[in-house]
């Protein structure tokens, strides 16, 4: 019989480019989801980059709320790939299951936000981004996109628009649409926090601090005055303007796949007192890639 054929790869011809569109450039859309929402599968159909070059990775916990995610999940995937137009279909799809239990049972936004819980939760979502990652690049792989399975709206352009600033690693600003009781209409608030420039009240924070504890963005009891890009939006500045970062945050994040393969990866740990995507963005800068944000490009967070 003959041997098994060897696939050979030259990493070279893997283009990633401003313009991956012409390029025909392979997307890894990748998503952690605790829970399912419709509204984000919905907005990632009305993405307008070539569904057949896309592939789509997620991962989900092994809890009760786990399972109804995973079959709420399945089930828009069986309609789209089976029953859908052709031009919905995606490129593959891998789904994964945790081998690890989350360390925060309740997904409820006030428990997973106090500011206790947040190492252990944040070293739980690291844990769970990396596993999807290495589980799912492949040698084919131009970019990776992390969506939030709770970021239900961005524009159907998202992926050539983040492309073509041609940067490592670029977010653009998550906020979260709601009812403004006293203007009676819909109205809209910064929601992701992780996305910052660096203080020196929060570097004179770190040096204080025991090897492994963290900085936290986003709460009172630590002020950091770091620069957040949640604050940086003006109406009439430009979509495009761009901003260095120092923190990231992973609720719409688009990475070049060349950053994660050097090695760039969500520390569970602290890795120089941050932790998961924040330490991501500065496992990054160590390995020379500037993080990039942009504060007038509006992608938006579920409200719970
Ligand atoms: P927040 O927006 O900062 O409050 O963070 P989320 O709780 O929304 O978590 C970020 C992303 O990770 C979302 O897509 C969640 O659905 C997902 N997620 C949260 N906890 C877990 C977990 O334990 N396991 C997995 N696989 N995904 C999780
Ligand atoms: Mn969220």
């Amino acid at each position: 019989p003959k041997p098994p054929p060897v696939s050979h790869y030259n990493l070279n011809n893997v283009t990633v480019t401003a313009n991956p569109l012409e390029n025909r450039e392979n997307i890894l859309i990748l998503t952690p989801m605790a829970r399912f929402y419709q509204g984000y599968w919905d907005n990632l159909l009305r993405l307008s980059y070539p569904h057949e070059l896309i592939t789509l990775g997620f991962i989900l916990p092994k809890t009760t709320e786990g399972n109804t995610a995973t079959t709420a999940l399945q089930k828009q995937i069986a309609r789209t790939q089976k029953s859908g137009q052709e031009k919905d279909r995606f490129k593959s799809i891998i789904i994964l299951r945790q081998d690890f239990d989350p360390p925060i049972q309740s997904q409820d936004e006030s428990e997973r936000h106090k500011m206790k819980n947040q190492k252990i939760r944040r070293a739980g979502m690291a844990k769970a981004r990396n596993s999807l990652l290495f589980s799912t690049l492949g040698p084919a792989t131009s970019w990776v996109l992390w969506v939030d399975a709770d970021v239900v709206e961005t524009p159907p352009t998202l992926i050539q628009d983040l492309a073509r600033h041609n940067q490592p690693v670029i977010t653009p600003n998550c906020y979260q649409r709601y009812w403004n009781p006293e203007t009676k209409e819909m109205d809209e608030r910064a929601y992701d926090f992780n996305n910052w420039q660096d203080s020196p009240t929060a570097q004179d924070l770190a040096k204080q601090m025991d090897p492994d504890d963290i900085l936290l963005e986003g709460y009172g009891e630590m002020a950091t005055y770091r620069t957040l890009m949640a604050y940086l939006y003006k109406e009439d500045g430009l979509l495009h303007e761009e901003i260095p970062l120092d923190g990231v945050g992973g609720a719409t994040l688009l990475v070049k796949a060349d950053v994660h393969r050097d090695g760039a990866m969500f520390p569970p740990f602290s890795f120089y007192h941050l932790i998961e995507t924040e330490g991501f963005a500065k496992m990054a800068k160590r390995l020379g890639w500037q993080p990039i944000g942009l504060p007038n490009y509006k992608v938006y967070h579920y409200n719970e």
